[in-house]
Formats: structure tokens, sequence, C-alpha cells
């Protein structure tokens, strides 16, 4: 579907999960990805896989028993090592989820997931690494910059709020892939979905950022999926 996808399918990805089952599902499903899966059951196996060989991501649990997730990333991070780790968790309150990033973890998962979240992310994760942490993210003509937070399409600069920056920034980090309301509103709004809804409050953000982004007859960029969520693909597609 993507041909611009820069990921290459030989990427190394290490599942640190005690639960046999879970684990075995996942390394299968990541497998049928086309990426090459190590799998670890315990915090000291993980440990021993890291130190040994390179990976390209780790999807790592948080609770094991013995050394748990956390200091599984602790351990990586104190190495120095900048593997990007994305923390599969029970634990949903907001004070963990800001303990696992604190740590550096690069992302979150809250379990019970969908297993298209978990490869969505798991390409974000390795998209960042493929373009080499660089701050230029593209689609077709459209170019941001996301340390000078400014944005080009063929070109000319467009005009964004801080807010539309972020979300333009997500897009292009999920590009090709389907960004759910709630993933927004998870990660750019940091909101729980289950209070408020901002359903709307998004729709009018997106449509805003579409206006400027896709607007004065540029291809269309930014794609509507109803009830599913929004797009960012090269109009081919
Ligand atoms: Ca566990």
């Amino acid at each position: 579907m993507n041909t611009t996808n820069p990921i290459t399918p030989a990427s190394r990805i290490l599942v640190v999960e005690d639960e046999a089952k879970t684990r075995a599902s996942l390394q299968e499903g990541l497998q049928l990805e086309g990426w090459s899966v190590k799998t670890a059951a315990t915090g000291d196996e993980a440990i021993s896989v890291l130190d040994g060989e390179i990976c390209d991501l780790v999807v790592l649990d948080w609770m094991l028993p013995g050394r748990d997730g956390l200091e599984v990333l602790m351990h990586l991070r104190q190495r120095g090592k900048q593997t990007p780790v994305l923390m599969l968790t029970a634990r949903e309150s907001v004070d963990d989820r800001v303990a696992g990033l604190e740590s550096g973890a690069d992302d979150y998962l809250a379990k019970p997931f969908a297993f298209a979240e978990l490869v969505a992310r798991s390409r974000a994760l390795l998209r960042r690494v493929a373009t080499g942490g660089g701050h230029l993210l593209r689609c077709g003509d459209l170019q941001l910059d996301t340390k000078a937070r400014m944005a080009m399409r063929a070109g000319r600069q467009i005009p964004l709020t801080p807010r539309e920056v972020d979300i333009l920034e997500y897009l292009l980090r999920y590009q090709g892939q389907i960004v759910t309301r709630e993933m927004l509103e998870r990660d750019i709004w940091k909101q729980s979905s289950r209070f408020s809804s901002l359903d709307n409050v998004i729709d009018v953000q997106i449509m805003r950022l579409r206006r400027k982004v896709d607007g004065e007859g540029a291809g269309k960029l930014i794609q509507t999926h109803r009830g599913q969520g929004y797009r960012l693909a090269k109009e081919a597609e």
C-alpha cells in the first residue's frame, strides 16, 4: 500500500512478555507484518538479548516477574541505547504512564489493545528510526520541520497554530494509516475519552488544518475515513 515506506521488511523486534499465549500471538502477528521477531519471557532474558544483539524496536510488557519492564527500560537507557521502546501495560493511571515515558519509553499502549494499533505504533516508531531521527517529515510536496515547527507545501510556508503543528506531525508520523479520533484525543489532547468526548473539537481542528494544507488547489493529502478517523497520504496511495 505504502510504497514510500522506508521501513525495511527485516526490522528486528524484541517482544518481552511473560504470558506465553500473548507472547506467541504477538510474535506470530508481527512476523506476518514482515518483521523479524525475537521473544523474551522475563526481564533478565530481555536484558541478555538486548546486551548481545541489535534490535530496532522493543515491545515491552511492564509487569514481568523478576526485573520488570521499567527496569529493563532503564537498563537499556543507562547503557546509552536509544532503541525505541513501546511499553505494554495493564496500568492505566496517568501517573504510571508518565513514569513510563519519563523512564525513556517512546510510546505506551494500555492492555487490552487492538493488534492493529500495536502494528501502527510499531511502524511509527520504526519510521522515526528509519528517517534517522531527523526532524523533517515529508509526504509528497508537504514537509514539516518538527524542530522549527514549520510546515511547507510545494515550497510555500503554511502558517499553523501550535496545535495544528502537533496534529500534522502526528498524521505525518502515522502516514498511510488511519488515525482515530481516540488516538488524537489521547496523544495530542492528552485526555482520557471516558469523561467527555472531544470529537467535535477534533473535527473542527482537522477541518482548519486541511483547509490550510490542502487548500488552494493543492492535492488532497488529509482524508476523512467515515466512522474511523483520518489518514494522511499521497493521493495515489
Ligand atoms: Ca505481564
